[in-house]
C-alpha cells in the first residue's frame, strides 16, 4: 500500500554501498523507519532522501510493518545549517531527542512543526548570525515545549503540592514536574530550583502558547541561564537519560562563546 507523507529526515543508517534506513519524522504516521534503496549516489533520482535535516514528501510503500521509500519530492533542505558549528550541533541534538521521544505508528500532532520551527529559527541564526545567547533561547524552548507535546506537561497553573496560586519565591521540581509554592517549599526543598518570576511566565509561555508563538519573549541574562538550567534538567529528569550530541553541542557552545 502506498502513504504520501510530509516529513523531516532526523536520522540515518547506511546498509552496505548505496543504501540506508532513514528516520522519518510525519505528523500522520509518528516516527517512520524507511528503508532507502540506491540513494546514496549524487546522480540517485531519490538521493534528497539522504541528507539529515531534509524536508520531504515521501512516497512510501508499506508492507507489513516494513516502509521503503519509493520517491521524494524535496520542500526544503536546511543546507544553511550547516555554516555554523553551534547551530548545527544542536541541530542533531534535536534530531538525537525527537528520535528518542517520538513514537512509532501513531499520530504525532505538532511535533513536525515544533521541529521545522525550531531549525528554521537555527538556520536563520547559522546564515544571518544573531546574539549568540539565542541558540540556548532555541534550546530550551524546543526541550520544554517537546516534553509538554508528549505528555510530560509539567504542572505550571497552581502550586503542584497544595493547589493554590503561585505568586513568589517559586521553585521548580524537575522530577514532579511541578512547582511549589512558598508554604510547600518548606517541606519539600530537595531537588529542586529556585526561579523568579520572569522565568516562571517564560515557562508558561512556553508550555501554553500557541506553537507559532513559542519564541516570542525575553528575559535577562540572569534570567535566561536559569530557564536554561530549568529545561535541560526537566527533560534530562523526564526522559532519564543523557545525550551525547548534548555533551557535543554545550563543548562547541563554550569553546565559541563570545561576550554578548
Ligand atoms: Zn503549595
Amino acid at each position: 500500500m502506498l502513504y504520501t507523507v510530509e516529513g523531516l529526515v532526523i536520522s540515518r543508517r547506511d546498509i552496505g554501498e548505496s543504501s540506508c534506513f532513514l528516520d522519518v519524522l510525519t505528523d500522520e504516521l509518528g516516527l517512520l523507519e524507511v528503508s532507502a534503496r540506491g540513494v546514496k549516489k549524487v546522480s540517485a533520482k531519490n538521493h534528497a532522501a539522504y541528507s539529515i535535516f531534509s524536508y520531504c514528501t515521501f512516497c512510501v510503500n508499506k508492507t507489513k510493518n516494513n516502509y521503503t521509500l519509493n520517491s521524494v519530492e524535496p520542500k526544503y533542505l536546511f543546507h544553511g545549517l550547516s555554516n555554523d558549528i553551534c547551530a548545527f550541533s544542536l541541530a542533531n541534538y534535536f534530531c538525537d531527542v525527537m528520535k528518542y521521544c517520538a513514537s512509532s505508528e501513531e499520530q504525532q500532532p505538532n511535533l513536525l512543526r515544533l521541529m521545522l520551527i525550531s531549525l528554521y529559527r537555527l538556520e536563520g541564526y547559522a546564515s544571518h548570525g544573531e546574539e549568540y545567547t539565542i541558540l540556548n533561547k532555541l534550546k530550551s524552548v524546543f526541550e520544554l515545549r517537546l516534553m509538554a507535546q508528549i505528555g510530560f506537561m509539567p504542572e505550571l497553573r497552581v502550586c503542584g503540592f497544595c493547589g493554590r496560586g503561585l505568586d513568589e519565591n517559586l521553585r521548580f521540581y524537575p522530577i514532579l514536574g511541578l512547582v511549589g509554592c512558598n508554604d510547600c517549599n518548606v517541606k519539600n526543598n530537595n531537588d529542586s530550583i529556585g526561579i523568579s518570576s520572569s522565568v516562571f511566565k517564560a515557562m508558561r509561555h512556553i508550555v501554553y502558547s500557541d506553537i507559532e508563538k513559542i519564541f516570542s519573549f525575553s528575559l535577562n541574562k540572569e534570567n535566561f541561564i536559569k530557564l536554561q538550567n530549568v529545561c535541560e534538567m526537566y527533560l534530562l529528569n523526564q526522559v532519564g537519560r543523557s545525550f551525547k550530541t548534548l555533551d557535543y553541542y554545550k563543548n562547541m557552545y563554550y569553546k565559541g562563546m563570545r561576550n554578548d
